[in-house]
């Protein structure tokens, strides 16, 4: 008998409704559990993903696209397979997809953590019989502190810097990381801005009805005098060095999970890391495995290998899938 989900090349298949999750190549139907681009990818002919995840899609993917959106717990049924989205707690909109046929439930968690980040619904516990998760972090040395307690030394790192008439420059992914720290960090009594690619985002999500606050766009064109001790928003991939070359007085901080153990040489332009991750530390991992009650694990995403033996180890039936390996 086929299994109700198979992990291909392609992707996770469902074959009973003949559906991929998260493809990574063309296919007819596609099912997205959020909009980063290693797992929302262009060219699929449907796409259905959660409600939040859509503007993100249609900005991203194109606004054409074939989209169809459900909310977290709303069952649609495909050739007798009944789906449903679940809170990820990873970004806006990201969903983690049960599928029961026949009373075998699987959940595909896609990308995932527990802690609240104060902006997305908090991740929710599926009971099911197999559980795929992720395992960016899956390694004991990961665990992050309490997401306050990361505000409070990134306000204390801006107010310094302020102080010196010196500009922060607070870097994450505009997808995710930023709506958690423009959401946390726009009490400054001096200037909030963001680069384009942050505040096109911002816009976007806002319109879509997010609870955002408004962030001025930093205009190519700005004058460095009103950018002493102000706070930018910029992304990893916007204009950074053009940006860095005009700014006078600047500091860069960075915030990533993997800013835990220090920079390593993939920020040797960054001043001062921040461990503020959108995916599971170790013990997050854990307990979503654990409070999933399955009995079959499947592990991708980064320490695939370390997390698999550790729950063979712990008595769980876990294997780790290669095809997924990558950050985001
Ligand atoms: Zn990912
Ligand atoms: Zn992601």
């Amino acid at each position: 008998m086929a299994m109700l989900l198979e992990l291909t090349n392609k992707g996770i298949y469902c074959p009973q409704a003949d559906v991929y999750i998260d493809p990574h190549r063309r296919v007819e139907n596609a099912i997205i559990t959020h909009a980063h681009s290693d797992h929302a990818r262009p060219g699929n002919s449907h796409y259905l993903a959660h409600k939040d995840s859509e503007a993100m899609l249609r900005m991203r993917l194109g606004e054409q696209i074939s989209l169809r959106t459900v909310a977290y717990g709303e069952t649609f049924t495909i050739n007798g397979v009944k789906f449903s989205l679940h809170p990820a707690g990873h970004i806006i909109g990201s969903a983690q997809i049960r599928v029961e046929f026949k009373d075998e439930v699987w959940v595909a968690a896609g990308d995932y953590k527990l802690h609240d980040d104060g902006f997305c619904p908090v991740f929710e516990h599926v009971k099911c019989n197999v559980f795929i998760t992720e395992s960016t972090f899956g390694l004991p040395i990961y665990k992050w502190q309490p997401q306050q307690q990361t505000m409070q030394d990134i306000t204390a790192w801006i107010n310094t810097n302020n102080q010196q008439q010196t500009t922060s420059v607070l870097m994450g992914y505009s997808l995710g990381k930023m709506q958690r720290l423009i959401k946390q960090l726009n009490h400054f009594d001096f200037g909030i801005y963001g680069t384009s690619d942050v505040v096109a985002v911002n816009e976007r999500l806002r319109e879509a009805g997010c609870d955002l606050p408004y962030v001025k766009p930093l205009k190519s064109n700005f004058v460095k005098e009103n950018l002493k001790g102000a706070l930018i928003f910029a992304s990893p991939s916007g204009a950074r060095s053009a940006l860095f070359k005009k700014l006078e007085n600047y500091s860069v901080g960075y915030c990533s999970g993997w800013m835990l153990h220090g920079k390593s040489k993939y920020f040797s332009d960054v001043d001062r890391g921040f461990a503020l991750s959108d995916h599971a530390d170790w013990d997050e991992l854990n307990t979503a495995v654990k409070e999933s009650g399955a009995e079959k694990i499947y592990v991708t995403h980064g320490s695939t290998t370390a997390f698999s033996k550790w729950l063979c180890d712990k008595g769980y039936d876990a294997k780790e899938i290669e095809f997924m390996k990558g950050v985001g």
